[in-house]
């Protein structure tokens, strides 16, 4: 065996895909040594080749983006799959099972059913979804409305206080927020203390909604749909149990269980379903209506710009114009696009970064030079690309590796 190989052989052996991994599984007995899973995760997206830190005692770090499931041609590297709990949920008739569905998924799943790559099947995923025995279908959008308006907020608070400090880093990706944690600790003071849109409708679905409908929370399975893999370490996170404490039951959690674009392809089809012939279905209503705000998360830039035109609106009480944030590219650095935005009396400079390779470099850089403050607000999202291309999404197209 090749050195690299043998060297990739014993990394492989250490790196944390075993049953303590809640997003990614490992199947050596597919593996034939590629070494693609560990170019993405070590090139495109710096992760591995960091992860003997000393402070982790040499334990390997995993940030859950499943960059690797998503470029392993032979099924060796998966997600592990979750369909299998939600199918009991629906099969017990004492539980109400609710399903959201993040933006990226409705652009997503028709590709694993043949469909040109982006082509919006919002109406086939619910209909699907209620054939398949969803008793609700919400739209994770609504959440995503939400976190613009906190995310929104906060920037505010932090342009005209000095309290805490800026650039404000977004915080709805979980592997970027998993990333900043353990690779740049010293910088979590400019995290966003929001929530992420699945995490915040999850939490509104648990409490509010539940009451409204005088439900037993116990008997609530509160599902996501997402085009992420690290989504499935996300729910897990203690501090994300607003309905323990709302229902004053230890045992709650806002998400019950998470699932990706390709489990939710894979079950659709497991069952016979007929995808393209669907009739259109509608998203149930109370969490079904939103801005449109939170459809443009799915792609890098979204986020932040969603955010900005709330923070116009919050500010001047008008709508931000069109061309409001004009995006242009970073030279030499990929995956990475800058602004500058003036309202009021302030000038936000602005960037979106999508990758956490060109993360690491741009705030390498960034921390280096010693301008960090330059920066009023910076996105991050761990997929290149942004979700559209996220750890979980129909495997058609490969990420490039470099
Ligand atoms: Fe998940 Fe999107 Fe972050 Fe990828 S970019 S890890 S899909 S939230």
């Amino acid at each position: 065996m090749p050195e690299f190989q043998s060297r990739f052989k014993e990394i492989q052996r250490r790196v944390p895909i075993d049953e303590h991994n809640f997003s990614i599984q490992f199947d050596e007995t597919k593996c034939k040594n590629c070494t693609l899973c560990r170019r993405t995760c070590a090139a495109t997206q710096t992760v591995m080749d960091y992860y003997y830190l000393p402070s982790t005692n040499d334990m390997p770090i995993c940030v859950h983006c499943g960059q690797c499931a998503a470029v392993c041609p032979f099924g060796a590297i998966t997600e592990v799959s979750d369909v299998d709990k939600v199918k009991a949920a629906i099969a017990d008739p004492s539980k109400v099972v609710m399903i959201q569905t993040a933006p990226a998924v409705r652009v997503g799943l028709g590709e694993a059913f043949g469909m040109d790559p982006g082509t919006f099947v919002e109406g086939k995923m619910v209909a699907a979804l209620k054939k398949l025995g969803a008793d609700y279908v919400f739209d994770t959008d609504f959440g995503a409305d939400l976190t613009i308006m906190e995310e929104a907020m906060e920037l505010l608070h932090r342009l005209q206080s000095e309290e805490i400090p800026i650039p404000q880093f977004t915080s709805c990706c979980p592997a970027w927020v998993e990333f900043l944690e353990t690779y740049y600790p010293d910088l979590m003071p400019h995290l966003s203390s929001t929530k992420s849109p699945i995490s915040i409708l999850s939490a509104v679905m648990k409490t509010w909604f539940v009451k409204q409908q005088n439900l037993d929370p116990k008997d609530v399975v509160i599902v996501d749909v997402a085009p992420c893999t690290a989504k499935k370490a996300e729910i897990r996170r203690p501090e994300l149990n607003a309905s323990a404490a709302y229902w004053n039951q230890e045992d709650l959690r806002d998400t019950d269980i998470s699932i990706t674009t390709r489990e939710l392809a894979e079950w659709i089809k497991s069952e016979g379903i007929d995808f393209d012939q669907l009739e259109d279905d509608h998203f149930d209503k109370v969490f079904g209506e939103s801005t449109g705000g939170g459809r443009i998360f799915g792609n890098s830039g979204g986020v932040m710009e969603a955010a900005l035109r709330a923070a116009y609106y919050f500010f001047t009480g008008r709508k931000a114009p069109a061309d409001f944030i004009p995006f242009e590219p970073v030279r030499g650095l990929e995956g990475v696009k800058k602004a500058t935005v003036v309202f009021g009396h302030f000038v936000i400079h602005v960037a979106a970064i999508s990758g956490l390779g060109n993360a690491r470099k741009f705030l390498d850089e960034l921390v280096a030079a010693g301008n960090f403050e330059d920066y009023s607000f910076i996105e991050v999202m761990a997929c290149p690309g942004g979700c559209i291309g996220g750890g979980g999404q129909p495997k058609v197209k490969l990420p490039q590796v470099k």
